[in-house]
């Protein structure tokens, strides 16, 4: 069972300011902020992990805040779609919640048998918050106003948009285990059944939709769950022998990476659980510094210098 991949462990996805993003999340979603370090490409742009308390693979949501970012477009060739996962009756909650921060919100409706409401992030990032019909029972991060009965449990899913979705379905059945579910018009849902949660991936078969182009308010890749770099490197082969360039293993240093371009334009990443985000952090402390990987420690001072002001 272990050598699957197990669900979702990350998406990224891109913003305009910084300081917008972090509330946004913390304060009215209420997500805790795991990990604050900075884009190891790019070490004037923080990088921003939020999650659950421990900040567990299927949880967390990432954002790289660029200032002067403009938006991007939502189109065929990217994730078009993330899904959380709450607590039943909770949705009348959201929807108060969302009037009273001003958060722009659509009308509850049901899709494969769930209700669901879908809202966007102040950057325009598409998100929708289910009711899932399968028991769910991951702990959420909670604060004084998303208490248990209404917080946010992790992903419940991912959604792509392909102009064809055959190339796509074949690597999530043929390499990642997924199987089709059900199909609701031109969604079609696959499952793998290596983990409960997190592991629901919808494609939405739409020949005739323009190219996404990434920017703010779109998602940049997607990350899948495995369980450490051995289980990585054996899903590396696979990949490879495919056909598909795949980049060597890299140390993103609270998992380890592998990139790959699926057929259908959507930039997929393997992730592993280990080391996780306590490795230059207790617990308790995740995301209250700003914590700088080894090569920019040295030039500490300057990156904070001109990293924006979240205060
Ligand atoms: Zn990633």
């Amino acid at each position: 069972m272990t050598d699957r991949i197990l669900g979702l462990h990350h998406i990224t996805a891109i913003a305009g300011n910084a300081r917008r993003n972090q509330q946004f999340y913390t304060k009215v979603l209420g997500q805790r902020l795991v990990k604050k370090t900075v884009n190891f490409d790019d070490p004037g742009t923080y990088h921003f992990y939020f999650g659950n308390e421990a900040g567990t693979p299927g949880t967390i949501l990432t954002f790289f805040p660029w200032e002067s970012m403009g938006p991007g477009r939502t189109g065929s060739g990217m994730a078009t779609g993330i899904g959380y996962s709450v607590p039943k009756d909770s949705l009348e909650f959201w929807k108060d919640r969302f009037n009273q921060a001003g958060t722009k919100q659509g009308e509850i409706g049901q899709r494969f048998g769930e209700q669901y409401l879908p809202f966007q992030d102040p950057d325009g990032l598409n998100i929708d918050l289910i009711v899932s019909s399968t028991p769910d029972d991951r702990p959420s991060w909670t604060t004084a106003e998303t208490t248990t009965e209404n917080a946010i449990k992790g992903f419940h899913s991912v959604t792509l948009t392909l102009r064809s979705i055959k190339p796509t379905a074949t690597i999530l059945t043929d390499i990642f285990g997924y199987k089709l579910l059900e199909q609701e018009g031109p969604r079609y849902r696959y499952i793998t059944d290596a983990i409960e949660n997190a592991a629901i991936v919808d494609l939405i078969e739409a020949p005739s939709a323009p190219h996404g182009y990434n920017a703010a308010g779109t998602n940049h890749h997607v990350a899948f769950r495995v369980k450490n770099d051995e289980i990585l490197m054996e899903f590396r082969e696979k990949i490879a022998k495919k056909g598909l360039h795949i980049t060597p293993k890299i140390d993103r240093d609270y998992f380890f990476s592998l990139y790959f371009r699926e057929p259908g334009g959507v930039l997929f990443e393997l992730a592993t659980d280990n080391p996780g985000f306590t490795r230059d952090e207790p617990q308790n402390e995740l995301g209250t510094h700003l914590k700088l990987p080894r090569q920019y420690e040295s030039d500490r001072a300057r990156i904070e210098a001109v990293l924006p002001s979240l205060d």
